[in-house]
Formats: structure tokens, sequence, C-alpha cells
């Protein structure tokens, strides 16, 4: 194998130089003492950028999100999302293990959901019902494609929830994409979201970490449930260094990541092998393969020549665009995709 590009995710990233020194000239104190002064720093910055009283630094994604659901429910409630959001799909039945709260499911388009969608399923105060209080959006939709919200469509949704009395909560993992697609400003964000979620370690190349973000009182009621989750972490101001750099270095750079996975899209739709690409807004590329081939053989026969991707149905396969791909990467990506011959009995 005489290449290897990985697309399987944006969480595959190995630290840069610059990130690794900043690292290791950080600052740090015991976080749990709240005296890391660079851990700090970090939530204090992006808290500014979101126009949003404070954050909260946690060891995944997972965990912000977790933790901004628990704050924002009772048991018993229910939490409204997309059927497809990483926080019912992909947090290990999370929302029911610690916050003993139901969901219901909307059926967006590629995950991006609307008043209209959402409205009809806000229970009425019934004994019955479960009490609906919280509702999720996911900027960009990982399963969507990476398709994204702009502010605009968002606007009347933090009005609907305003209306009714619900908390609205965004899994921003991929929110620097949403921005830099759609051109919104991030200081926007603050005033529509109770809680948002902001990965360090997906496009923007950090190794660990996100930041929870929402107002004094809510970071003030996340650092205990953090505690309670096993989040509490000591010198953790090692890792905020190199969410810090990558906000300084690495948020500009995403629109090549977005130009490298439209030529992707480009390439995988004139084989004959593809059956049809979803559309690519930011850095993801979801496609579905011909009839008589199965994902799984494709993406062997794509990792023979040293493209790494994932399927994601028996169907359909996902690459994902990052800090560690080049424009030279990419072009050899394409020259294999395009010759690729791949046989229907691998
Ligand atoms: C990756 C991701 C997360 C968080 O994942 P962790 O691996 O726990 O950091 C949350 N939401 C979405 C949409 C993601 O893609």
């Amino acid at each position: 194998m005489a290449i290897q590009i990985d697309f399987r995710s944006d969480t595959v990233t190995k630290p840069t130089a610059g990130m690794l020194e900043a690292m290791m000239s950080a600052k740090v104190g015991d976080d749990v003492f709240g005296e890391d002064e660079t851990v700090n720093r970090l939530e204090h910055k992006l808290a500014a950028l979101f126009n949003m009283e404070a954050g909260l630094f946690c060891p995944s994604g997972t965990m912000s999100n977790q933790i901004a659901i628990k704050c924002f429910t009772q048991p018993m409630d229910e939490v409204i999302c997309d059927q497809t959001a990483h926080v019912y799909r992909y947090e290990g039945g999370g929302i029911a293990y610690h916050s003993m709260a139901s969901v219901r499911l909307l059926n967006g388009s590629r995950g991006i959901l609307t008043p209209e969608l959402i409205e009809p399923e806000i229970n009425e105060a019934n004994i019955h019902y479960p009490n609906s209080s919280l509702v999720v959006l996911e900027n960009t939709v990982n399963k969507g494609g990476g398709a994204c919200y702009s502010l605009a469509q968002i606007e009347p949704i933090h009005t609907l929830c305003n209306i009714k009395g619900l908390k609205l909560h965004l899994d921003g993992a991929r929110i620097f994409n949403a921005l830099i697609r759609t051109g919104d400003a991030a200081r926007d964000y603050g005033k529509y979201f109770d809680g948002i979620s902001v990965c360090l370690s997906k496009g923007l190349g950090a190794p660990v970490g996100s930041v929870l973000l929402g107002s004094a009182e809510t970071i003030t009621k996340a650092v205990k449930i953090r505690k309670a989750f096993g989040g509490g972490m000591r010198q953790a101001g090692f890792l905020a260094a190199a969410g810090i750099y990558t906000l300084d270095h690495h948020i500009d750079r995403l629109s090549a990541d977005h130009h490298h996975a439209q030529a992707l899209a480009g390439a995988l739709g004139k084989v004959s092998y593809v059956f049809s690409v979803m559309p690519v807004d930011t850095n993801i590329v979801l496609f579905e393969v011909a009839e008589g081939f199965k994902a799984g053989s494709i993406v062997r026969q794509l990792a023979e020549k040293g493209i790494a991707c994932n399927t994601t149905g028996p169907k359909t396969i996902r690459m994902v665009t990052h800090l560690d791909i080049s424009s030279e990467m990419i072009d050899m990506a394409i020259e294999n995709i395009i010759h690729l011959h791949p046989s229907v009995h691998k």
C-alpha cells in the first residue's frame, strides 16, 4: 500500500508542532480548585467568542452534551431532537442513563429541524404526557452529511422554545464548519441558545476536549455535574493550551477542508460504482454505492489503494476531510478513486 489517506473521521488528526509547543509551555494548576489559568483562559475565550457568560472544559463532546441535557431537564422530561442526533444515537443511551428523560425523535431534512416540525411535538401540560423541556439542534449535522443551519433558521426555533418555555441546546461539535460555511458570526449565537457544546478535537485538530457554554448559573450547575460524571480534571491546562492554539490557528483553514470535500464529491460523482453523492455543505461527504455493490466491499478495495473511509450503512460510505489532509493527498485520493475498478466479488 503506497499511501495512507485517512478520511474515516476528523477526529484522527495528530497535534501539530506548534500545538505541541503551546501545550509544553502551558501554565497549569489544579482545575478542580479552579486554579488552572490555561483552562480558565480557554473557557473565557470561547464564552466571549460566542457571547455567552461562561464556559466549562470537558474531556469529550459526549460529556459536554450530556451535562447540558442534565442541566436542562428533570427526570421524566422529554428531549426533542432529530432522529439522527448524535446525543440520541451515538452517546451510549446517555440521555436515559444520566438524565432519566425520554426522547421525541423528529424527521428533519438531513437532520435540519424547523419550528413547523417541532411545534406539534411539544406536549401540552397533561398528566399523561412527559414534560417537553429541551430541544437539541446539531450544527453541522453529522449524519446529515455536514448539513448546516444558518442563524436565520435558528432564530424562529429559539422564538418557539421561548414562547413554549423549552430550553435550547446546540451540539456544536462542528460549529466552526457551519460558521465558515454560512458566514454567520459566533457572537450572534449566544442569544439563541441556553447551552452550546463546542468540540476542539474535530476539524480544529486538538487532541482532546470540548467546551460547554452557557449562563453563569448553568455553568455553576454544570461544574457539579461534570464532577459527578468523573470529568473534573487536574492540570488540564496542557490540553486546554491545544484548544487555545486551534482557536487561534485552525479556524480559517476549515474552508480548505470544505473545498477538499467538494473535490472528492466531484470525483465520486463521476465513477460508475457510486450511485449518488449527498450535497456537500462542509467537510463531510456521504455517498451511496451503485446497484450490485456493497459499501463494505468498496471500503476494503479503497483501503487497498491506501484510502481509509467508513461505511455508514450497507450501501453508504462517509469520507471526512480535516487538518491532516493536504491538497496533495486529495489529488492522490481522487486519482485512485477515478481509476479504481472495484470487483463486485471482493
Ligand atoms: C463527535 C461528535 C460529538 C462528540 O463526540 P466525542 O467523541 O464524545 O467528543 C458530538 N456531536 C457530534 C455531532 C459529533 O460529531
